[in-house]
């Protein structure tokens, strides 16, 4: 048989009635991530996905790291199906796994048998697969306790299969059983770590850009538009709405003392992103702020913020430091991105002494000096969606 994919789900098995609306979402992700890199096919059983090459030209590297961005797998193991025989799986075990076992110092047997039918139990298969794998290499030691490499034999309803340690998958749960949010993503380090962090969590994300051209160059709306191609490879296929900001900017430098500008422009951000969000069927905003990080992120700017709009605000960063986030930033590949030397509209306008400690009630009178509605309406109408796929 063919080298072929062990997938074995994450929180999905603990799910009651709705497993299989999360078993089929898992099923449809797969098929589609896995599309180009040839003809697989897919199939869940219990707790694990199979999948195998149905073809000789299939990239199975290529698939085998798509795999690993898909949000629902807990752990995944490249292995050879076999005959249940211990001669079968003797020869797959050789075949597939003798350079692995013949490299490293000591090894192991763990067997797992789901066909209770099948006539010896899980110790003896080890024992038995252990005894004459350390025949046929008998410059590496068994060691059953701390051995440095483990070969893991599973007997399983049609098949037995063999494949050395796993390695972990994405975690989390299927793309699209949580339902859609808005992510307010920036050229920054942060919102695209917000946007993985909540896509972990099973949600679909629109992501939304505020663009200040040309305050900010075609170049730096191109690098959003990249963070966004990386983070599709995580989060699936996703649309990024860029809403024209100048006019609103200049508003407020024109008409708003300098100390409120950030406060005031995240409140009409927030503004526009709840009507967008309704727009396309978003039930929370998510943006990429980390508590006290900079002004406009004290609590009372973060309650300043949050008073203009009444969908729930998703701050997946908010209790994390900086290095913390950099860690995820380059996990998942965004931060070579994120550091290059774009502007982003926050940058050219900041104030040179942000309030820290607003109140409510000042802010909306310096804001009584906008248009608010129009505005929001003006940006909402000429915003305009970019279609994002995965870059490979
Ligand atoms: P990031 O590192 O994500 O760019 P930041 O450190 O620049 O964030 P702020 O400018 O205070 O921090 O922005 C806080 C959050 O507001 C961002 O994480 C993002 O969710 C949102 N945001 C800021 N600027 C924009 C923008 N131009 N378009 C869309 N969202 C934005
Ligand atoms: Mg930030």
């Amino acid at each position: 048989m063919n080298e072929m994919f062990l997938l074995k789900m994450g929180e999905i098995v603990l799910k009651g009635l709705n497993r299989a609306t999360f078993e089929g979402r898992l099923h449809s992700n797969l098929t589609r991530r896995l599309k180009p890199y040839g003809k697989f096919k897919i199939r869940l059983l219990q707790s694990t996905v199979y999948v195998e090459p149905e073809s000789e030209d299939c990239d199975l590297d290529g698939a085998w790291e798509a795999c690993a961005r898909v949000f629902g797998i807990a752990a995944m193991s490249r292995c050879r199906g076999c005959e249940k025989t211990i001669d079968a799986i003797f020869t797959a075990c050789r075949d597939y796994l003798g350079d692995e076992i013949l490299m490293a110092k000591s090894f192991k047997v763990e067997s797992k048998r789901a066909d209770k039918k099948f006539p010896m139990t899980s110790i003896q298969i080890s024992q038995e697969i252990g005894g004459l794998l350390a025949e046929e290499y008998p410059d590496t030691a068994v060691d059953v306790h701390n051995p440095e490499y483990t070969v893991y034999v599973e007997v399983r309803e049609e098949h037995a299969y063999v494949h050395g340690p796993a390695r972990p998958g994405a975690g989390g749960l299927p793309t699209g059983v949580g339902g859609k949010t808005a992510l307010l993503l920036s050229g920054g380090i942060d919102s695209p770590v917000a946007g993985y962090m909540i896509g972990k969590r099973g949600v679909e994300l629109e992501c939304i850009h505020f663009f200040s051209y040309p305050y900010t160059s075609e170049r730096a709306k191109e690098k959003v538009l990249d963070l966004a191609r990386i983070m599709a490879r995580y989060c699936g296929r996703m649309t990024v709405h860029v809403v024209p900001f100048t006019k609103i900017q200049e508003e407020i430098r024109a008409k708003c003392p300098e100390e409120y500008f950030t406060l005031i422009m995240r409140r009409m951000m927030m503004r526009i992103s709840e009507a967008l969000a309704e727009r396309l069927g978003c039930m929370s905003l998510t943006t990429g702020e980390s508590l006290g990080q900079v002004a406009s992120q004290t609590m009372q700017a973060l309650m300043v913020t949050n008073a203009v709009c009444s969908l729930p605000v998703l701050r997946p960063l908010i209790g994390m430091d900086k290095e913390e986030i950099i860690t995820v930033a380059r996990k998942i590949g965004t931060m070579e991105t994120s550091i290059l030397p774009y502007e982003d509209c926050c940058t050219v306008f900041t104030p040179r002494h942000p309030k820290t400690r607003p109140s409510l009630q000042e802010i909306e009178k310096v804001e009584q000096a906008l248009e608010i509605e129009a505005l929001v309406a003006a940006a909402v109408e000429g915003t305009e969606p970019v279609r994002i796929y995965a870059r490979r």
